[in-house]
């Protein structure tokens, strides 16, 4: 049989040919039947769907960076919050909602209405806060509700918190909503969110800030949920680590339990401060909350002042301490030197005027090194007619005060070095010579802030190095180290071997003088006591009314160890404490126990 061998080919390729021409019609066909079923059977299903569906952008807060100390124990974190919201825009009936939401979340129908008109000013789509840190409960009652009563929703995000409670609250601060007026001048801060407002947290708040994310999502009429469609997750802030030692701390605020006032602590190697307690102090987590007003006002009315941070922010005579200042003028400017002296008689004349020292039977022979560890105002007060007021006001500057230290806290108080331009403005009055002699022992129109006098002391324990106070060891962001300072010194014009002879004065101040009190075994201290009158010893009644509690003076210990190669510098401050010698001074060393005992 002849086959012809091209025959069967063909016939393939024919069949071929018509099966690709059947699929194509059939995929056509199965697209067309797609396309009926989207746009002409589904079509108003569809379009309802997405009427009920509106696409929303949610933006996502970012967690505030971390606050550790020097050794990266947590000081501030953050915690999840739930949080009551009410959106007037949505809101059916607003009363009905507030009497629905008063007993569960335990505030007065009144109260409500105040947090509410409050933001009157605001968006009516805003998410006004009613009550935060929502309990469990709470939130699984309020959520029931949110069908029922449109308009009322629960947020949750990170809220800071701040374990430690009080501890510390004068360096950390607080954060609290931003104000209106704080939100008009910040770009990139939206209405309701947090900010640091005083302390560390307002220091570095574009470090803490980190960065908001958000999410696209789908809700549906009920303002719910129902889809993400894309998400940018938040960037947490960097974490800031002080140069506190949270152990030290601890210690201190338990050593200074029930006082008023502040022990500081600086590291002399770097001008890191080590701890400081200043007292009274409040708790931060009082502005994360919502408030009644009657809780503001308590705060704000309350006469213990626990807002002012008294390291920066509190200004006070510094009394004896003055006299440091004092000696190296009269060294550096050759009005006394190591054999110099004054015979104190309890009292002596000087333009007409009596002057007294506090020992009033007096201290006899006094050189240099006695008088700064007797603190003999004798000598002091005939070394201030050797001088003037202007030259007083150069050196109290050289050793930085009335001016601020410059720390890494913000609204630092100056306090005030006077000159006689000072009192024909302020008074308008000319300085008189008398009021130099005061001067010259640390009365008189001078004020210092416990910041101020810290500086001033480690100084001096550095021979003329004056290290720049400062709270910021390093910013770490997740990707690493962003910013450490470098240790900042200023070297003071003033010659090593006058600021020796002066440490001399100060070593035997707790040797044998007004500190002796300070002494601790195996260590030498150095330091300066003073006692501030806050009222004057001529009133008639100052036995009686001295003993009471605010007309008790102030008590003052500036000081520094070891005498050689020294380590710490230590400021102690009691408002209306008493005599420095009885309280400052012991307290001051405790917490040289403290610190060379937990060092071992
Ligand atoms: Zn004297």
């Amino acid at each position: 049989m002849y086959i012809d061998k091209n025959f069967i080919p063909k016939i393939r390729r024919e069949c071929l040919h018509r099966r690709s021409i059947v699929l194509l019609i059939l995929l056509f066909l199965v697209f067309l039947f797609a396309f009926w079923n989207i746009q002409i059977l589904h079509h108003q299903e569809y379009r309802e769907q997405a009427l009920r569906n509106i696409n929303k952008r949610v933006y996502l807060q970012a967690p505030r960076g971390l606050i550790r100390d020097r050794n990266g124990r947590l000081i501030a974190t953050n915690k999840l919050d739930f949080t009551l919201v009410i959106r007037r825009e949505r809101a059916r009936n607003l009363s009905r909602t507030i009497q629905l939401l008063a007993p569960i979340v335990d505030l007065s129908e009144k109260e409500i209405r105040r947090r509410i008109r409050k933001y009157r000013h605001y968006p009516a789509s805003y998410a006004i806060p009613i009550r935060k840190n929502l309990d469990l409960r709470e939130v699984i009652i309020i959520k029931s509700r949110e069908e029922e009563y449109p308009g009322i929703e629960v947020t949750h995000k990170p809220m800071r918190e701040y374990p430690l409670g009080n501890t510390l609250s004068q360096i950390i601060g607080y954060i609290s909503e931003l104000s209106p007026e704080e939100y008009q001048k910040r770009e990139t801060y939206q209405l309701g969110d947090m900010i640091g407002k005083t302390g560390v947290e307002k220091e570095y708040e574009e470090y803490f800030r980190g960065k908001r994310g958000y999410q696209d999502v789908i809700i549906d009429h009920l303002n719910q949920i129902k889809d993400v469609v894309y998400e940018e997750p938040p960037l947490l802030g960097d974490t800031v680590e002080l140069t506190i030692d949270l152990d030290l701390q601890l210690q201190l605020e338990k050593i200074f339990d029930g006082y008023s006032g502040v022990i500081g602590v600086s590291d002399l190697s770097t001008g890191g401060i080590l701890a400081l307690v200043s007292k009274p102090d409040f708790d931060p987590a009082f502005f994360t909350s919502i408030k009644s007003e009657a809780e503001w006002k308590a705060l704000i009315d309350d006469p213990s002042d626990p807002l002012t941070n008294r390291f920066i922010q509190g200004v006070y005579s510094p009394g004896s301490t003055f006299k440091i200042v004092m000696t190296l003028l009269g060294l550096e400017e050759k009005l006394i030197d190591q054999t110099s002296g004054v015979w104190c008689a309890g009292q002596t004349s000087i333009y007409n005027r009596m002057f007294h020292c506090w020992r009033d039977y007096g201290h006899g022979w006094v050189g240099v090194r006695r008088a700064v560890a007797e603190s003999c105002n004798i000598f002091f007060y005939h070394l201030g007619r050797k001088t003037d007021i202007e030259t007083i006001g150069r050196y109290a500057r050289l050793l930085g005060l009335g001016k601020a230290t410059g720390i890494d806290l913000p609204n630092e108080k100056t306090g005030l070095v006077p000159s006689p331009e000072w009192k024909q403005a302020a008074l308008d009055r000319p300085w008189y010579r008398g009021e130099t002699i005061s001067v010259a022992i640390g009365q008189g129109p001078l004020l210092v802030t416990p910041a101020q006098m810290l500086q001033m002391i480690s100084t001096v324990a550095l021979r003329g190095k004056s290290p720049r106070l400062h709270l910021l060891k390093t910013i770490q962001s997740e990707d690493g180290v962003v910013l450490t300072p470098a240790p900042d010194f200023r070297e003071i014009p003033i010659k090593k071997e006058h600021f020796e002879l002066l440490i001399e004065g100060l070593f035997s101040c707790v040797q044998e003088g007004t500190a002796r009190r300070a002494k601790v075994e195996g260590l030498d201290i150095c330091g300066k006591t003073g006692t501030v009158q806050v009222i004057t010893k001529e009133n008639p009644e100052y036995e009686e009314l001295v003993k009471k509690d605010p007309f008790k003076p102030h008590s003052w210990f500036v000081s520094f160890a070891p005498k050689k190669d020294p380590r710490i510098a230590v400021v102690v401050f009691v408002e209306n404490g008493g005599d420095a010698s009885q309280v400052a001074v012991p307290l001051a060393a405790e917490v040289y126990r403290r610190y060379f005992n937990y060092e071992r």
